[in-house]
């Protein structure tokens, strides 16, 4: 199918106690394909007002004795995410196509990377509905002790735009799991996969109020979601910059909150690597995903013995990728996800050049059909540390290439950034492989590998990318908290 026979998707509206709304100001605005610039869909615009309304209605399905939500059994909690599961699958054509049409990235990667990480994301916290266990523990005493894991209560979910659907998941599935109420805002670039996901819900036979989606303006809907003394928990995932506004509303209602924020990831080949391996793996690293990826490794490191071998392979293996229509399924780098994107991006290429990075490979903005807001895949080398584009996160298919000496060297290097959410190393030395997991300050460190993901698999930041876990049993911790219960057994 061509990006062109596309037909217009109707105007969307915010799903709120089960029911779908036009925002209290009847305000809307427009989502566009950046592959074509043309429009999508009229999205609904909510107000403060509307917040009030999600929270109401979140509150009300948590707090109220014998709703349908607290008399349902954890075992029945658990089915009803199957069924979510279920659901997705069974729609995952149709959801993988509102990815693409929505953030530019190729067909391929939509549907058949994110949404069966979003299928296993949900299948996984369906098993653990069951398994959230408080404990017994010998206090001092004639008195019995144990122990409660509740969950926190009402859950706001602020997510990105570059894996729209998998990264709420990562967020929805484990707070339903633990028996939250949810709210979420979805980007405004793409919140079209977000309120399909809400029509999922209903048809699942979530209750009303357990599951809402708010679309709108980060500066009007997430920061009412962050003040408001209604929400229990922030669940962001975006920027650094956001993320400390975040964190900094926050603290008014003492809410609890966990950032999911950026990176400018290692990606650090030693001089004993595969360096065939290792070159697609800096390829895939900054590549997949149009970089718009926060674990991207956008900084390359090449032990100064082996550059120019691996630099001629990766530049090889570059020059051949073309950006091209996200929707063909052969296409395998899409567009970037707005043109204010791509201007940010194009931004950061002249800073690069003006700075003295050696531009390699691409640099220049491409368009397909005459349209959309696409990116040559570009490489600059002989990149040195006080460089802006060696420090700041440029969230797009644009890579740094720095050299280094030895091991120290390197390792010294790759966390000489105030990042710290991924990292790889490619050698055939376990114990350089092992030594470097140790000191990367980073909360993944890919081993001869990038970009590996697993539901069970904790994700998150060390430093300013964040704090909390994502994914795995760690995600559970954010949203259920634990009370202690005390039995007096004197006589
Ligand atoms: P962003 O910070 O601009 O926006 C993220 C979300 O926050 C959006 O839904 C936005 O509407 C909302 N928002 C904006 N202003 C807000 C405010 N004042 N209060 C509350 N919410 C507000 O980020 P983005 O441009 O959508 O995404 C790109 C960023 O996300 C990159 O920095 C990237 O590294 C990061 N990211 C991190 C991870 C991770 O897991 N660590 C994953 C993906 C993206």
């Amino acid at each position: 199918m061509s990006t062109a026979s596309v037909p217009a998707i109707q105007a969307q509206k915010l799903f709120i106690a089960g029911e779908w709304r036009d925002g209290a100001g009847g305000k809307t605005f427009n989502t566009i394909n950046p592959a074509t610039d043309e429009v999508i869909a009229t999205i609904a615009s909510a107000e403060k007002e509307d917040v009030d309304a999600a929270v109401a209605a979140a509150r009300q399905a948590f707090d109220e004795r014998g709703s349908a939500w607290n008399k349902m059994s954890a075992a029945d909690r658990g089915r009803l995410l199957w069924k979510m599961a279920d659901l997705i699958e069974k729609n995952i054509d149709e959801f993988a196509r509102l990815e693409t049409l929505d953030n530019g990235k190729p067909i391929f990667e939509s549907r058949y990377v994110d949404m069966p990480m979003v299928v296993e994301v949900f299948q996984y916290y369906a098993g653990w509905a069951t398994k959230i266990l408080g404990e017994t523990i010998p206090a001092k005493g004639n008195y019995f002790n144990y122990t409660l894991r509740e969950p926190v209560g009402v859950v706001a979910a602020i997510t990105p735009w570059n894996f729209p659907l998998l990264l709420a998941s990562w967020k929805i599935a484990p707070a339903l799991a633990a028996g939250n109420t949810v709210i979420h805002k979805p980007a405004s670039l793409t919140p079209l996969t977000a309120l399909k996901l809400a029509s999922i819900a209903q048809e699942a036979g979530v209750p009303p109020g357990v599951f809402n989606v708010i679309t709108g303006k980060g500066a009007t809907v997430g920061d009412a979601l962050v003040e408001h003394t209604g929400v229990d928990k922030i669940a962001f995932t975006g920027s650094t910059e956001v993320g400390r506004e975040v964190m900094r509303k926050a603290a008014g209602t003492v809410k609890r909150v966990s950032l999911e924020l950026g990176g400018k990831s290692p990606n650090i080949v030693f001089a004993d690597a595969d360096l065939d391996a290792a070159a697609r793996g800096a390829y895939l690293g900054i590549f997949y995903g149009k970089g718009e990826v926060c674990a991207a490794g956008s900084r390359l490191f090449v032990e100064e013995s082996v550059h120019d071998q691996l630099m001629e392979k990766l530049i090889a293996r570059t020059k051949k990728l073309q950006p091209a229509d996200p929707l063909d399924p052969k296409t395998r780098l899409g567009a970037l996800v707005s043109e204010g994107q791509l201007n940010s991006v194009l931004r950061y290429i002249e800073s690069g050049k003006n700075e003295g990075g050696h531009l390699v490979t691409g640099g220049e903005r491409a368009q397909v059909n005459g349209k959309g807001s696409f990116l040559q895949p570009t490489i600059f080398d002989r990149v040195l540390p006080d460089m802006t584009i060696a420090r700041e996160e440029i969230f797009g298919p644009v890579l740094a290439t720095l050299s280094f000496k030895d091991v120290n060297d390197g390792l010294r290097q790759a966390n000489e950034t105030m990042y710290g959410l991924a990292a790889a190393v490619w050698t055939r030395d376990i114990k350089k492989a092992h030594r470097a997991a140790r000191e990367l300050k980073a909360g993944t460190v890919w081993i001869n590998t990038y970009n590996v993901y697993d539901p069970s698999m904790p994700f998150g930041g060390y430093k300013q990318s964040g704090f909390g876990r994502e994914l795995g049993m760690q995600a559970l911790d954010l949203y259920t908290q634990t009370k202690s219960v005390w039995v007096d057994l004197n006589e």
